[in-house]
């Protein structure tokens, strides 16, 4: 730990024990694409790319072509799927680096093609994900332009359809009827592939759905799989890092699917996030404690400041709200969390010294405080409590 401690450990094993459960349950007929974008989840791209692939993962997304170059260096043998598409002028760099491209905008065809006859690529020789637009209105080709976005491929184009991609919108919703009607508007776009035939029209992956769209069984997309003689692939990303997604509206007690049962018994939390106490004080009762007063001592106590703050991911809005663990035990957040630093009250811990490891999220002792915990305070989502962990805080593989 070269200064400031404030770190991020990361429990590979548990990264590839998360992928070994999800890949079974998926069964051996789907392929399982680990998503590492953003960092891979800010749990740190460089220790957990490599531990993915360890694990057995042939396919690893990301959002942009700058984080493909990121992992096409620390994974060489990888396929990387760009989900986030590709950037004018960024189509040398696909080709160059081996990146798999999602591709929907007609302008994002003329690139690649451009780039693929510098590069010399013959018929067929550059695959890319065609992503369709069914509900989500983010990106994607709508079924209306899809006939036209299709000559794209035809005879002797570089450019060859290895997937049919689509995103849900709310696979993580029991008993709406979207992802069905995402389904089948997918289906709707399969035909008219199909009736568009061309050699490099024949895709071999069927790639639809996250982590909660396992969850929920995935059976609909393995049997829309089955019935156009491709193959599923599965995008996950919060279940690999331990988080089974949480349904809303929920299941019924007692009508949750198996899958999900299992992966909330079996997955492992893989992120950590740790600091020390900088320094002890005691204060008097009516001591104003941080910025604005927000927090006044009712009686003497015994304060403990720690080197986390804002600047390291730590919600502002957990101040006076939420508690960091100390010694196994919860420490109330007193007052403002500041930028760099945040101050609990440790006054019923005993002998709590500088040096002493602050878990803010992670066990310690019998105590843990999950992503979920941070989430439902700082009224956001788990996605969002571990992305925004700051990129100075280091990220270790344990
Ligand atoms: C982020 C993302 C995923 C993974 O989602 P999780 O819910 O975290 O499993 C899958 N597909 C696409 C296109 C994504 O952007």
């Amino acid at each position: 730990m070269s200064s400031r401690p404030c770190w991020v450990e990361i429990d590979t094993g548990a990264l590839k024990e998360n992928f070994g459960l999800l890949r079974s349950m998926a069964g051996s007929e789907t392929e399982c694409m680990a998503v590492v974008k953003a960092d891979a989840y800010g749990h740190g791209l460089r220790v957990c790319a490599p531990a993915a692939v360890d694990a057995g993962a042939g396919w690893l997304g990301v959002t942009s072509v700058e984080e493909g170059v990121a992992v096409r260096a620390l994974c060489p043998k990888a396929r990387i799927l760009v989900m986030g598409g590709l950037f004018p002028g960024q189509g040398g760099a696909v080709i160059a680096h081996g990146l798999t491209p999602a591709v929907w905008d007609a302008w994002q065809a003329a690139e690649l093609k451009s780039a693929a006859k510098g590069a010399a690529i013959g018929g067929g020789g550059l695959p890319v994900h065609v992503e369709i637009d069914t509900g989500m209105s983010r990106q994607g080709v709508s079924l209306d332009d899809l006939p036209a976005f299709l000559a794209h491929f035809d005879a002797g184009s570089p450019l060859r359809v290895e997937a049919v991609m689509t995103h849900l919108s709310a696979s993580d919703e029991a008993g709406t009827p979207r992802t069905a009607t995402q389904l089948a508007k997918l289906e709707e776009a399969l035909r008219c592939i199909a009736g568009h035939a061309g050699a490099a029209l024949e895709p071999v992956w069927l790639s639809v759905g996250a982590s909660a769209a396992l969850l929920t069984g995935g059976s609909e997309i393995v049997k829309l799989a089955r019935r156009w003689k491709l193959r599923p692939m599965l995008r996950f990303g919060l279940a690999l890092y331990g988080i089974p997604p949480q349904f809303a509206p929920a299941f019924a007690r007692g009508e949750e699917p198996d899958a999900l049962r299992k992966a909330q018994a079996q997955l492992q939390p893989v992120l950590a996030w740790k600091s020390r106490v900088a320094s002890v004080a005691s204060v008097q009762a009516g001591t104003e404690i941080g910025y604005n007063g927000t927090f006044v001592a009712t009686e003497p106590m015994r304060l403990a400041l720690v080197a986390a703050g804002y600047a390291d991911g730590l919600d502002r809005r957990l101040g006076n709200r939420f508690s960091l663990l100390v010694h196994g035990q919860r420490a109330p957040l007193v007052g403002r969390v500041s930028m760099d630093q945040c101050v609990v009250d440790v006054t019923e811990i005993d002998g709590v010294e500088p040096g002493d490891e602050v878990v803010m999220l992670g066990c310690q002792g019998g105590e843990c405080i999950s992503a979920y915990d941070h989430a439902q305070v700082s009224g956001t989502i788990p996605w969002e409590v571990f992305t925004r962990i700051g990129a100075r805080v280091e990220r270790i593989g344990v």
